[in-house]
Parts: C-alpha cells; sequence; structure tokens
C-alpha cells in the first residue's frame, strides 16, 4: 500500500501546522497520518487512492455515512447560497430546537454552539451560575473537550491540570473520581457537597475505551446529585442520537439529568454543539438570565439544516435498526475471534459503537484505568497499522470508540472481521 501523497503533505503541513493536524489525536498514528481525499458511503478514499472501510466516521458525526440523503444535501446547498449566516435568528434554529425538545424529554430548552467544546464550558458555567458553586465533579478519562474546567486528572483530593496552561488554582474546582466507584463518589459529597454545582459524566465513557455504567449507577448519580442540590449533567455528545435512537443514552438508561450536552450527530456533520434542559435551569442563560453566553456562528443555518434533515431522515428510516444491527454483527463476530486468537482481550460496545480493548485479563473494564492497563502500545504500533494494510481504518488510538454508520453494509462488517483475524 502507497503512501507517498499523504507523506508529501504531511511533511508540508509540519511547516505549518503544530504537529501537521488541527486536532491532536489525528497524529496519533506512525510515522504520519493519511490525508483524504473524498468519502463514499461506508468507505473513505485517501489521497494516494487506497480505500478503506471507515469505522471512525469523523469520530461520531457520521450517522448517516459520507453521503448525505437527497433531503440533507438539497437542505445544506439551499442555505448555504442563500448566505450562510447572518447574525439574526432564523426559523430552521426553532425546528432544530423543537426536533430535540421533542424526542428527548429532559430537554425543555436548548442553546445551540459550534462545538462539543462549547457546549461543554457553556454548560459548567450555567451549572456554577444556577447554584452558585464553584466545584464539578467529572470521571477520571470521562472527556468534554478542550476546556479549563475538565482537563484535570488525578483524584477528588489531587486535582491536577492534565495540560499545560492551565493554572492549578483553576484544577482545585474540578473533582476526579473513577467511573462506577459509588464510595468514591459519596466521599466526595461528604467532603465538598456545599460546594459541588454538578456532576459531569459521560453516559457510556466513549472516548476511554467504551466503559459501560454498572446496573444502577446512573440512578445513584441522579439521586446523590438531588439530594446535595446539584445538577446532574450528562454529555451526550457522543451518545446522543446514536445510543437509545433519538431519545438518546438518557432514554436507554431511564434517568432524567438536568443539562445534557450534545455535539456531533445533532449538526449532521457540521461544526455543532448545544446546551439542553429545564427551563427553570436554561433560562438563567443571557439574555434570559445572568450567566453570559454567545457566539457568532451559533445556530448556524446551514448546520442547523443538516442536523434537522439528518435527525429527520433517521427518524424516517430504518437507520438506527440497521446501524445497531451490524453493531451487534461485529461485536458477536469480534468476541467469537477474540475467543479464539487473544482471550486475554475484550470486546466492548453497545447499539452502534464497538472497540476491541487489549485488556490483560479478559474482564471488562468497570473504569478508565482498567483500559490504560491494556496493551495501548501493541494497539498503536502494530495492530492499527496491519488493519489499515487490510484497507480498514479504525480510530486512530486505543481509547477511542468506532462507529457504524447507515452507509455501512453486511459485506463491510464481513471483510473487516476477516481483517481482525489476521491482525489479532
Ligand atoms: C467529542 C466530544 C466532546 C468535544 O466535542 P468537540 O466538538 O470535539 O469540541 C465533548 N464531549 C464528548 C463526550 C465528546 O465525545
Amino acid at each position: 500500500m502507497k503512501h507517498d501523497r499523504s507523506r508529501d503533505l504531511y511533511d508540508r503541513a509540519l511547516s505549518v501546522m503544530p504537529g501537521g493536524v488541527n486536532s491532536a489525536v489525528r497524529a496519533a498514528v506512525e510515522p504520519y497520518p493519511f490525508f483524504v481525499h473524498k468519502g463514499d458511503g461506508g468507505h473513505v478514499v485517501d489521497v494516494d487512492d487506497n480505500r478503506y472501510v471507515d469505522w471512525v466516521m469523523g469520530l461520531g458525526p457520521l450517522l448517516l455515512g459520507h453521503d448525505m440523503p437527497e433531503s440533507v444535501r438539497a437542505a445544506v446547498q439551499r442555505r448555504a447560497s442563500e448566505g450562510p449566516m447572518y447574525a439574526a435568528p432564523t426559523e430552521v434554529e426553532i425546528e432544530l430546537a423543537e426536533f430535540v425538545t421533542r424526542h428527548v424529554p429532559s430537554v425543555e430548552q436548548l442553546r445551540f454552539v459550534n462545538s462539543g467544546t462549547e457546549a461543554t464550558v457553556s454548560a459548567v458555567r450555567l451549572a456554577r451560575g444556577y447554584t452558585g458553586r464553584n466545584k464539578i465533579v467529572v470521571m477520571q478519562g470521562g472527556y468534554h473537550g478542550a476546556q479549563e474546567t475538565t482537563l484535570v486528572e488525578g483524584d477528588a483530593e489531587h486535582p491536577r491540570p492534565s495540560s499545560a496552561g492551565i493554572p492549578q488554582s483553576f484544577a482545585e474546582h474540578t473533582l476526579p473520581v473513577p467511573f462506577n466507584d459509588r464510595d468514591a463518589m459519596r466521599e466526595v459529597f461528604e467532603a465538598h457537597g456545599d460546594d459541588i454545582a454538578a456532576v459531569l459524566t459521560e453516559p457510556i465513557l466513549g472516548n476511554y475505551g467504551i466503559v459501560h455504567p454498572e446496573e444502577g449507577y446512573h440512578e445513584f448519580l441522579r439521586n446523590i446529585t438531588a439530594e446535595h442540590d446539584a445538577l446532574l449533567i450528562f454529555d451526550e455528545v457522543i451518545t446522543g442520537f446514536r445510543v437509545g435512537g433519538l431519545g438518546c443514552a438518557q432514554g436507554r438508561f431511564d434517568v432524567t439529568p438536568d443539562l445534557t450536552t450534545f455535539g456531533k450527530i445533532v449538526g449532521g456533520g457540521f461544526p455543532v454543539g448545544a446546551v439542553g434542559g429545564r427551563a427553570e435551569i436554561m433560562e438563567h442563560l443571557t439574555p434570559a438570565g445572568d450567566v453570559f453566553q454567545a457566539g457568532t456562528f451559533s445556530g448556524h443555518p446551514v448546520t442547523m439544516a443538516a442536523g434537522l434533515e439528518t435527525l429527520t431522515y433517521a427518524a424516517e428510516n430504518d437507520v438506527y435498526a440497521h446501524v445497531d444491527d451490524l453493531g451487534e454483527r461485529l461485536r458477536s463476530g469480534l468476541e467469537d475471534i477474540v475467543a479464539d486468537q487473544a482471550p486475554e482481550y475484550t470486546v466492548a460496545g453497545t447499539a452502534s459503537m464497538f472497540k476491541v480493548l487489549f485488556t490483560r485479563d479478559g474482564t471488562e473494564p468497570t473504569c478508565a484505568a482498567d483500559v490504560e492497563r491494556g496493551e495501548t502500545d501493541r494497539w498503536r504500533r502494530i495492530f492499527w497499522e496491519s488493519m489499515l494494510e487490510e484497507e480498514i481504518f479504525l480510530s486512530q488510538n486505543q481509547f477511542e470508540c468506532q462507529f457504524v454508520s447507515h452507509a455501512h453494509t453486511d459485506e463491510d462488517v464481513d471483510r473487516t472481521l476477516e481483517a481482525y483475524k489476521e491482525a489479532l
């Protein structure tokens, strides 16, 4: 397999972009990433004309695959040609907000922003403004975008920034605890309950392996936050409109968060984020309330149209049945292969999310630390590359999950299972 043009482009990119990329994970593969020419259904074609089965799907947004259905394409083209944006409101913002509030019962009102990061920044500020408290509890290994409050590691007693450029005095307002650990959560509320504005968590950790909540864990979070007048924020940037279909993961788990952040799918492949929740909380955002929030591009008509038409298409077609079925086929095929060839590894996922975790003892991870202890170097240096040689594109590190789209086929699944058989 040749990568000459990608190699040349990466050489050029390194001169004008730090690390040659605009988002860090894209350069997680060595020696350099392939550059994309175009997408095609469930496949992606690189600039050297190699074609891969694409299970990355933009890291989540592309529920329908690379080809927009006619209704989505027409709406995007019309909006773009009418003049892309205005700094004045448009009807399509209301339509997408109405769609979301209709399908996600915890959400009465929404504020659209431009990325998942911006959504969690806004949700955290809103939670602090609403409660008058400072501290945010997060899960170790949870990901909420590139923002100051959540780029924090360590534990609740010793939080520290996980990136240069963040003051220790900021990190002290963030309390990281292990996912699924109820005792750790109880301790944090005993020690800091009066100053906890919110618990912020992904319903399923999707950026650190795939780690599922244990039975009853979300009900536990719902209860302990309510007891202490803290908010429960679900970060559904990945799981929203993917797990649990249009009702999202909160519908699947039957838990009602106070606030929810969205991103990825809700913009139909264009830059997007959103915060939603009860009107009584949401109305603390400016101009209704006093928690400042604004954005030049927020509610961008092209994005709103793409999101609305994508979700409408999903509502009117067999999208979730198809992606969940293929997800199930992949996971059960992978379980057979793993049992045979690598019994120490685990197959994780649900609905249209999947990942083979290179664990060392075959037990399903309950928190991020379990994933971190895996054979991450083998995954990155040996396995990923072998899969690429078999024309299968997987997410660029051991920690990010992979996604089935409506454009994938049974044949893609068969080819992928064969490749895992070769590469594992
Ligand atoms: C991707 C992601 C984000 C960040 O979204 P961006 O659009 O990349 O800023 C936040 N939270 C979760 C759970 C995500 O998966």
